[in-house]
């Protein structure tokens, strides 16, 4: 009965959504799309620990959320054949947590600890002499009489993820021996990604319609896998379950997706500048402030996307919007009279 009790309650906190994201998640590099330049040389580095017989080098993957750093930490565990262990900067309140994990590792295992820009600074110092010579001090008792232990550690390598590598503190990021920067992904490669993900769901989907839906997921793996979901879900209720153009853009209408693939926060940016500070150029801490955003988060997280699709420059006296983002948002540009607006 009891046994019977637990099942249910097991079964109703499970999130379907994060079960699908798992079960689209690729396991290995030939499965993983984009980021070439990275998988080329994790492979080379992954292959040379192997062959060395070594724990690999420490790693930071940094970039904005939904690239793939949690995905590509796992893939490099599986690619060594170690065992894989994840926890984040937040969760480990004292050192007490990080060694257990820690202890806990076997031989060249991966620990990957996501948001590691979060870490409360006593338990970052503590991973400090972890990451170099694999031992842990720990603290036995307080107060002035306290003793401590030494435990030695397995050699295991440490796969820090972050958004916001700015907020790193320089002797952690000095530890790291290899250090990746994921980029958006471009139309090509989400599409493919797109139909990868359809194939694994079972649902037919059409060339056009995979890239519409890429066209429209701000160049994030996880912001296209959630949208095709939505969209198999109108395929199935007002079409036949395949995912053809016309469904797609009717449900990417309906869902009310942005054409540029922006979220509300990018709009909100923009505007801000446009209606606010007249198009910039204004300082980026000046914008946080208006938006009620932290500075770092807007410059880290959510600039790189709006600067790499022409969105807004950069220039020596500040972040000015460019004419898409006044067409786009249906604004009138200061300079240019007429109605230019893109339907
Ligand atoms: P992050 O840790 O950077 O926030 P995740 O690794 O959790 O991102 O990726 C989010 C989702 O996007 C995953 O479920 C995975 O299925 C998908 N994904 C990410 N990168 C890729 C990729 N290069 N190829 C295929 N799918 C990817």
């Amino acid at each position: 009965m009891e046994e019977e009790d637990f099942d249910i309650r097991e079964r109703q906190v499970r999130d379907p959504e994060k079960d699908i994201e798992k079960a689209l998640r690729p396991l290995a590099f030939d499965d993983f799309s984009g980021q070439d330049k990275i998988i080329s040389n994790l492979r080379i580095f992954v292959e040379a620990a192997r062959l060395r017989g070594e724990a690999l080098d420490h790693t930071l993957l940094h970039g904005p959320p939904g690239l793939g750093k949690t995905t590509l930490s796992n893939i490099v565990a599986n690619e060594l054949g170690v065992g894989f262990k994840v926890t984040s900067g937040p969760v480990l309140d004292k050192p007490g947590d990080l060694a257990g994990i820690l202890m806990s590792l076997e031989p060249h295992d991966v620990l990957f600890i996501d948001e590691i820009h979060r870490l409360h600074p006593i338990v970052e110092e503590y991973l400090y002499s972890a990451m170099e010579d694999y031992r842990i001090d720990i603290l036995l008792d307080k107060g002035p009489g306290a003793k401590s232990v030494q435990l030695t550690l397995s050699p295991f390598t440490l796969i820090g993820a972050t958004t916001r590598s700015g907020l790193l503190t320089s002797p952690l990021r000095a530890r790291f021996g290899i250090n990746c920067h994921l980029e958006y992904y471009d139309h090509e490669v989400l599409k493919a990604i797109v139909k990868r993900s359809a194939s694994l769901l079972r649902v037919g989907i059409a060339d056009d319609a995979a890239l519409e839906i890429a066209l429209r997921s701000r160049g994030t793996p996880r912001v296209a896998n959630a949208l095709l979901r939505r969209v198999r879900d109108f395929a199935m209720v007002k079409g036949n379950g395949f995912i053809g153009i016309e469904i797609a853009r009717h449900a990417l209408e309906a869902l009310n997706i942005d054409r540029y693939g922006l979220d509300e926060i990018d709009n909100r940016i923009l505007l801000t500048i446009i209606d606010k500070f007249k198009g910039g150029p204004v300082g980026l801490s000046t914008i946080a402030t208006a938006l009620g955003e932290d500075a770092g988060t807007v410059e880290e997280v959510y600039e790189p996307f709006l600067i790499k699709e022409g969105f807004i420059k950069r220039t020596p006296r500040g972040r000015e919007v460019t004419e898409l983002a006044y067409t786009h948002l249906h604004r009138q540009h200061p300079d240019m009279p007429g109605n230019l607006f893109d339907m």
